[in-house]
């Protein structure tokens, strides 16, 4: 069977953080869809999602296969740490898909998770690697105590902190109708597995239902950045006219304002040294 896919991807700073850490990126010719959430002092978590994603673009560029791409991301984050004093100890997650004809590859490191829409039902493709994940497994807490423990976003698996990493891989056979999403902790700390479910279900568009999820996640209350990759399944060969890579945020999505936080970083510095640069 010949399918192929249909994208809505939006990334958004949120309501309360004053920079944009998540990434997404979106290759529909290499059939590659993924989200990074990164974590860092200063800049360090952009740079950790970002050199994470070009690192996954070139190795499946280069024909590899999403373990094998995401175990070079690791390594590309892990050196670019362990280069730099002011990047040391980032990290990220990295949930990433590829698509070749019908076989979809799910890779996860993280929390930011990957679903699957199929016949009206959800179903949640990956496990967190979170702390609260771990004691929910362990029967210690339960899964409603989860949604509101403090310690949600502490995470026990990244991209980055160690020389290697395991990286968990699913594989599905996609079929026409299916819609698979691709979504940082911003996304789901904020609304629930039902609410995620209705508005998959309302939005028939794939970019109008990343756009909603954005919408509703700040809505809560946005306390974290929030990304959303929609990707649908669709009958038929992909239309001549080749879609192009998609990384986000774009220009005009709010990221926080790199020029801004240069320019405290530098401010800082020079505090530190009182005869300048
Ligand atoms: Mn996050």
């Amino acid at each position: 069977m010949t399918v192929h896919a249909r994208h809505g991807a939006v990334t958004d700073i949120g309501r309360v953080r004053r920079g944009n850490e998540d990434r997404y990126l979106v290759d529909p010719s290499l059939g590659l869809y993924a989200v990074a959430d990164g974590m860092g002092g200063h800049r360090a978590g952009e740079v950790a999602s970002e050199t994470a994603l070009d690192a996954l673009h070139e190795a499946v560029g280069d024909g590899g296969d999403i373990e094998t791409a995401m175990t070079l991301a690791n390594e590309a984050v892990f050196e670019k740490a362990s280069d730099d004093d002011e990047l040391r100890g980032m990290g990220t997650t990295l949930t990433a898909v590829t698509l070749r004809d019908d076989k979809l590859e799910v890779g996860h490191v993280g929390d930011s998770r990957a679903y699957l829409r199929r016949d009206g039902s959800l179903q949640q493709l990956t496990d967190d690697h979170s702390l609260v994940a771990e004691l929910v497994a362990a029967g210690e807490i339960s899964e409603d105590e989860a949604e509101v423990d403090p310690r949600r976003s502490m995470i026990t698996r990244a991209l980055g902190i160690e020389p290697g990493v395991e990286v968990d891989v699913v594989p599905i056979a996609v079929q026409a109708g299916d819609r698979l999403v691709l979504c940082s902790d911003g996304l789901t700390g904020m609304i629930r597995d039902d609410a995620l479910a209705e508005i998959l279900e309302q939005e028939s568009d794939p970019k109008d239902a990343a756009k909603r999820l954005v919408d509703r996640a700040n809505e809560a209350g946005g306390i974290d950045n929030v990304t959303v990759v929609v990707v649908d399944i669709v009958d038929g060969p992909a239309p001549d006219d080749g879609e192009l890579v998609e990384r986000g945020p774009q220009p005009g999505e709010s990221s926080g304002g790199p020029l801004r936080r240069t320019m405290r970083r530098l401010r800082l510095r020079r505090k530190a040294d009182p005869s300048g640069e």
